[in-house]
């Protein structure tokens, strides 16, 4: 298999994985993509149990010619064996077989935990011996730079470097994300996520730059990402089936795009999914892209769903080379956009209605199987949870009027000291600081 830039229409650059996983971002500052999608039936799933198992069928044919080939069991077992329940939910607002897919049992409590490891655990095992130490450029609007941090914690060879946008992530994902130390480095942007994402792409598309400190991406347009977070809802949609329950509907709470288009790229694959809805906060790109077909990019939005507080997603440039020459809008996806005052009173309801503290994020995604309900759709309906609430204590808390515990390994981060240092909102004073750093 092979990969090129959703930028490069001519195919002129094919990649193998492992330069796509290394890279990270195309040299044309596209994002990587293959060259054909696999297809994937029920069947290649026969005996297959649990995430790393069907994570190991699901990502064969996208592993063919790696280095990494016949590893791919053993990387999906190391990364993967993290639980993804599907929890159903009851209450009166539910309206039809409703269920959460929980996607916060991973060291950092956030999705992104599951694909970080991934993507770490296939970049440690393209590491040749002699290699310089690699630096793993991370922008974060709050759960990625914590996850990737997690990953690459102390593995040696490797370096994190995470930018994240001052005063807009939770407090506690803060303190998190300077808790690491070691080979973790942490600096705190004044500017938006939009500005740390500028920053990243930047520095990974200047090739002088990129090979002076051997940069690598783990973002969420990096392909290690996007592949594995195929692998639960593959696991989640062989689960209904085994049920003898009709394809469910998917609600995504979105930012970057990159969960999403997971969702939507496992389903172009052959999986049983209905139809993908991609829930927003108030920043309106998506939104206004679905009601008009026109996408346009703007500054992101503060909101109390900060994780996706993106205005431009990097994703998109995915969907629209998935699509290409087809209108998305038609595909079974669709857009809901979702307010502050909406997710606070989602989150305050929420044990009342449903017994469960939600955190804001996964508040949009309930907001939205409302609206569909009542609309009169009583299809199944998955939910996912992208956070626990007890990453967002600052908002959930007031909200909900009682304190909400970490699970035991967010805990232990949150209990270790915490420090970052302060950068302007320039490429060159990220190069400049990678420099400080030797
Ligand atoms: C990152 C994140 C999102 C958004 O995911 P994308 O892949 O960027 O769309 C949603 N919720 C939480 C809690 C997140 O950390």
């Amino acid at each position: 298999m092979r990969y090129h830039s959703t930028r490069d229409l001519r195919r002129e650059w094919p990649m193998t994985l492992d330069g796509a996983l290394s890279a990270g971002l195309a040299p044309d500052g596209g994002l990587y993509v293959p060259e054909q999608l696999p297809h994937r039936g029920v069947r290649d799933f026969a005996e297959a149990r649990g995430l790393p198992a069907i994570a190991e069928r699901l990502l064969a044919p996208f592993f063919s010619g790696s280095l990494l080939r016949d590893r791919l069991g053993e990387i999906c077992h190391a990364a993967l064996d993290l639980p993804t329940p599907i929890v159903p939910l009851a209450g009166p607002g539910v309206g039809g077989p409703s269920a959460v897919l929980e996607l916060f049992h991973g060291p950092t409590a956030a999705f992104k935990d599951y694909a970080a490891r991934f993507l770490a655990t296939c970049l440690a095992g393209l590491r040749q011996r002699d290699e310089p130490v690699r630096t793993v450029l991370v922008a974060t609007s709050g759960d990625t730079g914590g996850a990737v941090a997690a990953a690459f914690h102390r593995r040696p060879g490797f370096r994190v470097v995470i930018l994240y946008p001052e005063g807009r992530v939770s407090p506690r994902q803060a303190h998190q994300l300077g808790a690491f130390g070691d080979n973790v480095h942490c600096f705190r942007v004044a500017g938006t996520f939009d500005d740390c994402q500028r920053m990243v792409k930047a520095l990974l598309a200047d090739r002088a730059q990129a090979a002076r400190f051997a940069l690598t991406s783990a973002n969420s347009i990096s392909l290690g990402r996007l592949l594995p977070q195929m692998a639960y809802y593959a696991h989640a949609a062989l689960a209904y089936l085994a049920e003898g329950q009709a394809p469910p509907t998917v609600i995504v709470p979105s930012g970057n795009l990159g969960n999403g288009l997971a969702a939507i790229l496992a389903r172009e694959i052959g999986l049983p999914l209905g139809e993908i809805v991609l829930a927003t906060n108030a920043n309106p790109t998506l939104s206004e892209w679905h009601a008009s077909g026109r996408y346009q990019g703007r500054p992101s939005v503060a909101t109390l769903a900060n994780a996706m507080d993106v205005g431009d997603p990097s994703n998109f440039e995915r969907l629209a080379w998935l699509y290409a020459g087809r209108d998305a809008r038609a595909g079974g996806i669709r857009v809901e956009r979702v307010d502050d005052d909406t997710i606070q009173a989602r989150v305050r309801e929420g044990e009342a209605a449903y017994g469960q503290v939600w955190c804001p994020h996964t508040a949009c995604a309930v907001e939205v199987m409302e609206r569909l309900r009542r609309q009169g759709r009583r299809e199944p309906m998955l939910l996912v949870a992208t956070a626990h609430p007890a990453k967002f204590d600052s908002v959930v808390e007031p909200l909900v009027g009682h304190a909400v515990a970490p699970p035991p390994a967010l805990a232990d981060i949150l209990s270790r000291p915490s420090h970052s240092e302060p950068m302007v909102a320039e490429a060159g004073a990220l190069s400049a600081a990678l420099a400080a750093l030797g």
